[in-house]
């Protein structure tokens, strides 16, 4: 009896107690939504320099207990001078990302829970509730009701399960005898030469390689070169060469720009190619009606990516791929060892049957609270005012005699550069990183840059839920006087 009584208050005491929980937990809150409603007083770039961080941490862990205050206070002193504030309404980097304090929720939620959703049986919730908020979604970017999602962390990973399922779907039997089978012909995948890097790499995961890689050329709109598909895809076929899969963008990552996928479309349903879509960014501007156009023909794809981290307002990480024929992803993927079998298997998904990691988060919770608190028309116009803004400053941009754009603007994205009479093109991208670099320094901004046929372009991208006009058009003043100062600098 007394053993017992001992390993219970044993047990009361390797967490720390509820009561401090609650009290940090509510601290934590306040704080969480402190530092969302004044992210002007942080400057949107780190400023750290490298290992300034490490410096200040011991290199060895407390070996006794520390308090919760204490470490809070290090969050604040240590910790947040090295953040980039990806929260920040002048974060207009890479594409902007933005969490939200119903996505917050639902983290903290889907952390209390911490189940690990890899069977229906190991949470059926988890499981029922991911195909539920796909389907929300597949509802809200208006795709058809073939389109099955299931999420993983990224757009990475979404895109390598979509290109391992086009290779089980070429009927060559990778998958049991590996790329040494015999006579394999060569594979090959095809896409632009602006496609994101992640294609590449799970080429160069799956075997098929860089030089399995056919990146097309583009045109003056960084659009996909259909001609030019037509004709490397079908000397390849002549070749003998194995065509696994075409990869148009709808909103690449320099650009935005959007390759031809109706006519891509026709080109894989003629040669029975598996047809993969990346929308990881651009996917979410098709919860707005009036850009649904943009998205022609993705309604004929095998897969879509979509990531609802990117522009969804979902905090970090949560990528959909979208699947028209799951069993192939089945057929890619299912492996079940006897410690993971259950009896009702075949009546409903085991979700570590349709990608590589066998344990994944709950984090369909977070994008099904987003989705209630705000509902699809909030949703909606907030995207569609992002996108108001960027045509704004386009046109701003247009007129202004010392700035051109270097693409055009389908989305929220714009790429630009000051331009200066007399001066060579090498010259202008020096000048060009010099004036992002300056207006990063000022705090007030992040931008990121491209390069585009040789040409240094400034990216900005509007994606955060705080943005506003004003936020833009002080993003604009920055550049422009900074590009004055570095004008007069020269002279
Ligand atoms: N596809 C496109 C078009 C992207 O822009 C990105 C990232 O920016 C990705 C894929 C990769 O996304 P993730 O970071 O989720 O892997």
């Amino acid at each position: 009896m007394r053993d017992e009584v001992s390993s219970l208050s044993e047990r009361k005491h390797r967490d720390i107690p509820p009561e401090t929980f609650k009290d940090y937990g509510r601290k934590a809150v306040d704080w969480i939504a402190d530092y969302l409603e004044n992210m002007n007083q942080y400057p949107v770039l780190a400023r750290t320099r490298p290992g300034e961080l490490k410096a200040r941490i011991p290199k060895a862990p407390p070996g006794g207990a520390e308090p919760l205050e204490r470490i809070m206070d290090d969050f604040k002193e240590i910790i947040l001078p090295g953040i980039t504030h990806w929260n920040h309404p002048r974060f207009f980097a890479y594409f902007s990302i933005t969490s939200s304090y119903p996505g917050i929720i639902g983290e903290m939620l889907s952390s209390a829970l911490n189940v690990n959703a890899m069977l229906w049986k190991t949470s059926p919730s988890a499981t029922e509730l991911e195909e539920v908020v796909t389907d929300w979604v597949r509802q809200m970017v208006d795709l058809p009701d073939q389109f099955r999602g299931v999420i993983n962390d990224s757009a990475s990973v979404s895109s390598l399960c979509a290109l391992a399922a086009a290779r089980e779907n070429a009927g060559l039997n990778v998958r049991e005898k590996g790329l040494a089978g015999e006579n394999l012909p060569k594979l090959c995948i095809y896409t632009s030469e602006e496609a994101h890097s992640s294609i590449e790499k799970a080429a160069i995961v799956l075997g098929i390689g860089q030089s399995g890689v056919r990146k097309i050329p583009t045109d003056e709109a960084f659009r996909m070169n259909i001609k030019l598909l037509t004709q490397i895809l079908e000397e390849d076929i002549h070749q003998g060469i194995k065509p696994v899969c075409i990869i148009p963008t709808i909103g690449t990552t320099s650009t935005t720009s959007i390759d031809p996928v109706e006519d891509i479309a026709d080109l894989c349903k003629k040669h029975k190619i598996w047809l993969h879509v990346d929308a990881a960014y651009g996917g979410s501007a098709a919860t707005v009606q009036e850009k649904r156009p943009l998205f022609k023909g993705w309604e004929a794809a095998d897969s879509i990516v979509i990531n609802p981290h990117k522009w969804l307002f979902t905090p970090i990480d949560c990528s959909i791929l979208y699947c028209k024929h799951p069993e192939v992803l089945r057929q890619a993927f299912s492996l079940t060892p006897e410690y993971l079998r259950t009896s009702e298997a075949d009546t409903v998904t085991n979700l570590m049957d349709y990608g590589v990691s066998l344990g994944r988060r709950f984090r369909a919770l977070k994008l099904w609270i987003i989705v209630r608190a705000f509902g699809t028309e909030r949703i909606a116009n907030i995207i569609r005012e992002h996108m108001s803004y960027a045509k704004r400053l386009e046109g701003i941009i247009q007129t202004a005699p010392n700035f051109e754009l270097l693409a055009p603007v389908p989305f929220s994205t714009l790429v630009f550069r000051l331009v200066k009479p007399h001066t060579d093109e090498a010259e202008l991208n020096v000048l060009n990183e010099k004036l992002m670099e300056s207006a990063n320094k000022t705090g007030q901004v992040f931008l990121s840059h491209t390069k585009l046929r040789g040409k240094f372009g400034i990216r900005l991208t509007i994606g955060n839920i705080k943005t506003t006009w004003e936020d833009v058009a002080l993003a604009w003043n920055i550049i422009q006087q900074t590009a004055m100062e570095l004008s007069n600098m020269r002279r």
